[in-house]
C-alpha cells in the first residue's frame, strides 16, 4: 500500500499532538483531582470538628444552665420565676420539666412549665408537647447515669423538637428542656457543597437542614460515615462512600457531651466539578489545537509535496523520451535543490541522447560505406561493361556507311550510357547520408533496388538469385535508403556464407501478413550457423569473419533500423542448412506513422542536395 508523505506527516502530527495533549490533560486532571480531594477531606474534617465543638459548647452550656435551674428550684412560686428568667434568656426553649427521685427511688415529675405566648406564636398548644413526650419518652434513669442526653422529640407532621435532659451530679434530679432546633441548625448551616447534620448514639437524625428528616426521626445508621461515627475508636474521621447511588465524601466528629456526632457529606460530583470542568475544557482545547495543527500541517505538507508531485509527473514524461524538459524551481530549500539537480539531469540526458543519435547515425553511415567498399569492385565492373559498349559503338559509328547505321550506333551508345548512369545514380543515392524521412513505400521496389546493387557481386560469386515477390502488397511506411541498406547487408552476408558451398541459391521473397504488415524473407543455402553464433548475431562488433572482411556491425545496425521502423528481424538457421532472415514490417497506420524518426539525424549535411 502506498502511503503518501503528506498523509504520513499529517498522521504523525496528529498522533503526537493527541498523545501529548492526552497525557497533559490526564496528568493535569489527576493532579487537580487529587489536590481537590485532599482539600475536601481536610475541609470536611475541620468543619466537622469545629461544628462538634460548637455543639458541645452549646449543649454543655445549656446542661449547666438546666442543672443550675434545677438546683435553685425549691418551692413552686420561686421556680416559676426562675423558669421565666431562663425563657427570657433563651428564645429556643419551649418547655421545662424537673424530675426528682422520690423516697421509693423512682423518678416523678416535680415541676413543668411552658410559656403560652411562646407556644401561641408558634401555633402550638401544650397538648402538642404532651404528645411529643408520650411518643418519645425521656429515659430518665439513663439520663441520671449519663448526666446529659439529647433527644429528637419531633412529632409528625410538622413539629421539629430537640430535647435536652441534664441530671444533677448526685443523679437524684433531672431537668428536661424542649427546644426548637433552630439555634443548633443555625450553627450547622448548609451550602450547595456540603450538608452537615447531627445524629445521636443510635444513628437517628437530631438536627438536619432538612426538617422532614428530623420530624421523621430518620434512621441514618446504615450510612457508612454515620456507622464510622458511631463505631470508630477515633473521635474524628473522613471517608468516601456511596449511598443511594451517589458518590459522597464524608467526615464525622463526635461531640464530647451527649454521645452525639456531627456528620458532613459532600457530593463527590459537586466537589470535583471544577477538576471535571477543567478536564472537559482541556479536552475541547486539545481538540481545537489538534484540529488547527492538522489544518496547518495539511497546508504545509501540501506545499511540501506539490513540487514533488510535479517532479514525479515530469519524470514520467522523461521516461517516455521527452528529454530536456524542466520543472520550475520554486524554492531555495532541499526540494528546490532537488528540482535544480533534476533539471540538470534532464538537460544532460537530452544532450547525451543527441550524442547517441549522432553516434548511431555515424555507425549506420560507416557500415553503409563498408558495404559500399565491398560492392565497389562489382559495381566498377558493372559500369565498365556499358563503357566498353559505348567505346565500341562509337568506333562502329565513326565508320558508319549510312546515316541510319550511325543513328543505330547513337541509340546503343545512349542506352549504354543510361545504364552506366543508372548504376552510378543508384550508388550515389545509397552512399549519400540522407535526411531520414519516412514515406509510403512499395516493399517490392525496395527489394528490387537492393538486388540491383548487389546483383553483380553475387553473380561474380556464382550465386543464383531467385525472387518470389508477392503482388498487390500493402504499402509500408519507412525510409527506402535504410531498408535497402538492411537488405544489402543480409544479401552480402548470404553471399559470403555461400562461398565454397556446393549449391549457391539466394531466395528473396515478400508476402503480405494477416495483420496487414509485410514479411521480407532472405534465405540462403550457405553454411548456416551454430546456436552460439545465432545468440550473438545482432550484437555490435560480433563477427566470425577475418579482420578486414567483416566489421560485425551489419546486423546490429540492421536491427536498430528495423526497430526504428517498429518492425522486427529474426533468423532461422542451423549449421550446414543455410540461414533464413525474416523481416516483419508493421502495416501502415496513418495515426502513428512518423514523418521523421526522432532517433536519426535530420540535418542535411552541407554540400549534399536532397533527393
Ligand atoms: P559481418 O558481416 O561484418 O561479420 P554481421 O553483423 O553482418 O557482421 O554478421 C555477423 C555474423 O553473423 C557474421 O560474422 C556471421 O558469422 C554471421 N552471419 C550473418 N549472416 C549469416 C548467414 N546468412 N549465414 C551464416 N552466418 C551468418
Ligand atoms: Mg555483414
Amino acid at each position: 500500500m502506498k502511503i503518501s508523505i503528506r498523509f504520513q506527516i499529517v498522521a504523525l502530527v496528529a498522533a503526537l499532538l493527541a498523545v501529548a495533549m492526552g497525557v497533559y490533560v490526564f496528568w493535569a486532571a489527576r493532579l487537580v483531582t487529587r489536590d481537590r480531594m485532599a482539600s475536601i477531606y481536610d475541609l470536611n474534617s475541620v468543619l466537622a470538628g469545629s461544628l462538634s465543638d460548637q455543639v458541645d459548647i452549646g449543649m454543655t452550656g445549656l446542661a449547666e444552665k438546666l442543672r443550675y435551674f434545677g438546683a435553685e428550684a425549691r418551692e413552686q412560686e420561686g421556680t416559676v420565676q426562675h423558669a421565666r428568667a431562663l425563657f427570657s434568656t433563651d428564645a429556643d426553649v419551649l418547655a421545662l420539666e424537673i424530675w426528682r427521685r422520690d423516697a421509693s427511688g423512682a423518678f416523678a415529675r416535680a415541676f413543668a412549665y411552658t410559656d403560652p405566648d411562646r407556644l401561641g406564636s408558634l401555633n402550638l398548644a401544650e397538648k402538642d408537647l404532651e404528645d411529643a413526650r408520650q411518643q418519645t419518652p425521656v429515659p430518665i434513669e439513663q439520663v441520671a447515669t449519663e448526666k446529659v442526653l439529647v433527644q429528637n422529640a419531633s412529632l409528625a407532621p410538622d413539629l421539629a423538637l430537640l430535647r435536652v435532659a441534664a441530671a444533677s451530679d448526685d443523679g437524684r434530679m433531672v431537668v428536661i428542656a424542649d427546644l426548637r432546633p433552630d439555634r443548633v441548625l443555625r450553627i450547622f448551616g448548609t451550602t450547595a457543597l456540603y450538608r452537615a447534620y447531627l445524629v445521636d448514639a443510635r444513628g437517628t437524625v437530631l438536627v438536619d437542614p432538612d426538617p422532614a428528616r428530623v420530624i421523621s426521626h430518620a434512621d441514618v445508621s446504615t450510612i457508612p460515615v454515620v456507622k464510622d461515627a458511631l463505631e470508630a475508636k477515633v473521635p474524628r474521621g473522613a471517608r468516601e462512600f456511596q449511598t443511594g447511588g451517589a458518590d459522597l465524601i464524608g467526615a464525622f466528629a463526635r461531640v464530647k457531651t451527649g454521645r452525639l456526632a456531627v456528620v458532613i457529606e459532600v457530593p463527590k460530583e459537586e466537589a470535583l466539578r471544577a477538576p471535571k470542568q477543567l478536564s472537559r475544557r482541556s479536552a475541547y482545547f486539545a481538540l481545537g489545537v489538534i484540529s488547527v495543527a492538522l489544518l496547518v500541517s495539511i497546508y504545509f505538507s501540501r506545499r511540501l509535496t506539490a513540487p514533488l508531485r510535479s517532479l514525479e509527473g515530469t519524470m514520467a514524461r522523461i521516461s517516455q523520451g521527452e528529454f530536456g524538459i524542466a520543472v520550475p524551481v520554486t524554492s531555495g530549500n532541499e526540494i528546490g535543490s532537488l528540482a535544480t539537480a533534476f533539471n540538470k539531469m534532464s538537460r544532460e540526458l537530452s544532450e547525451r541522447e543527441a550524442q547517441l543519435h549522432e553516434k548511431n547515425a555515424q555507425l549506420i553511415q560507416s557500415e553503409k560505406l563498408s558495404a559500399l567498399g565491398e560492392l565497389s569492385a562489382g559495381l566498377a565492373h558493372e559500369v565498365k561493361n556499358p563503357m566498353v559498349g559505348i567505346v565500341g559503338f562509337a568506333q562502329v559509328g565513326r565508320g558508319a556507311a549510312s546515316m541510319k547505321e550511325a543513328q543505330e550506333c547513337f541509340e546503343l551508345i545512349e542506352s549504354n550510357a543510361e545504364r552506366a548512369n543508372g548504376i552510378l545514380q543508384n550508388l550515389l543515392e545509397f552512399a549519400r547520408p540522407q535526411r531520414v524521412e519516412f514515406a509510403l513505400l512499395d516493399p517490392n521496389a525496395v527489394v528490387k533496388g537492393a538486388l540491383r546493387l548487389v546483383a553483380h557481386q553475387l553473380s561474380i560469386g556464382g550465386v543464383k538469385v531467385e525472387t518470389l515477390l508477392a503482388e498487390g502488397l500493402p504499402q509500408i511506411v519507412g525510409n527506402g535508403n535504410q531498408l535497402r541498406q538492411v537488405l544489402i547487408n543480409l544479401m552480402m552476408n548470404a553471399g559470403q556464407a555461400m562461398e565454397g558451398a556446393a549449391e549457391k541459391v539466394l531466395r528473396v521473397a515478400t508476402e503480405a501478413q494477416s495483420d496487414g504488415g509485410v514479411l521480407i524473407r532472405v534465405a540462403d543455402s550457405g553454411q548456416g550457423m551454430t546456436e552460439e553464433v545465432r545468440q550473438k548475431l545482432f550484437k555490435p562488433f560480433f563477427t566470425t569473419k577475418p579482420s578486414g572482411k567483416g566489421t560485425g556491425l551489419g546486423l546490429s545496425v540492421s536491427n536498430s533500423i528495423i526497430a526504428q521502423h517498429r518492425g522486427e528481424i529474426r533468423v532461422e538457421s542451423s549449421p550446414g542448412k543455410g540461414a533464413t532472415f525474416l523481416i516483419r514490417l508493421p502495416r501502415f497506420d496513418s495515426t502513428s506513422a512518423p514523418q521523421t524518426t526522432p532517433g536519426l539525424p535530420t540535418k542535411v549535411p552541407a554540400g549534399v542536395s536532397r533527393a
